[in-house]
This record gives C-alpha cells, sequence and structure tokens, in this order.
C-alpha cells in the first residue's frame, strides 16, 4: 500500500511539475490531476484520499516535494540538482 501511494504522488507531482512548460500543456496536467483524483475517488480509499488532500496542500503552498522517509519538505535546492530525489538532504546522509 506504501509503495503504491507513493507511486501515485510521484505521478501527480510529474503532472505539477510539467505544468509550467506551457499553457496548453498545464492545462493538461490540471486535467491529469483531476482524472488522478477520480480514479482515486472511485477507489473510495479514504487514507489514500487524504495523503493526496495533504500532497495538494503541499502542492499550493510550494513544499512539495516531499521526503518519503520523513515527510519534511525534500527542499527546491535539492530538487533541483536532483529532480528525481525523494529523500531530504537530511535522510539521504542517513542511509
Ligand atoms: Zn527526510
Amino acid at each position: 500500500m506504501t509503495q503504491e501511494r507513493w507511486r501515485l504522488l510521484e505521478r501527480v507531482g510529474d503532472h505539477h511539475r510539467s505544468g509550467p512548460v506551457g499553457g496548453d500543456s498545464a492545462d493538461r496536467a490540471e486535467l491529469g490531476v483531476e482524472a488522478e483524483l477520480d480514479v482515486l475517488i472511485e477507489t473510495q480509499d479514504r487514507d489514500l484520499l487524504r495523503q493526496v488532500d495533504i500532497l495538494l496542500e503541499r502542492l499550493e503552498s510550494g513544499l512539495y516535494p516531499v521526503c518519503v522517509t520523513c515527510g519534511g519538505p525534500v527542499g527546491r535546492a535539492r530538487q533541483e540538482a536532483f529532480p528525481r530525489a525523494t529523500t531530504c538532504l537530511d535522510c539521504a546522509r542517513r542511509s
């Protein structure tokens, strides 16, 4: 379940990151996120929905992406250096 959740969050994050490329693709990215949410609502998985709510809040507050280990923000500089980073610098050092 945890793996599934993070794959989903990763996909939503990809939609978000592809947004600023152009007006058309930004619109499509928005639809992509909504489609993901439709699927989630169909699954009626409350825990997963809650995770997505948290993700969307973080998207809006600029804290995304979050560390998969501690749940904290990965950090803008780290994400730019390592676009696929899934852990914050502290957790990466610890592992
Ligand atoms: Zn961390």
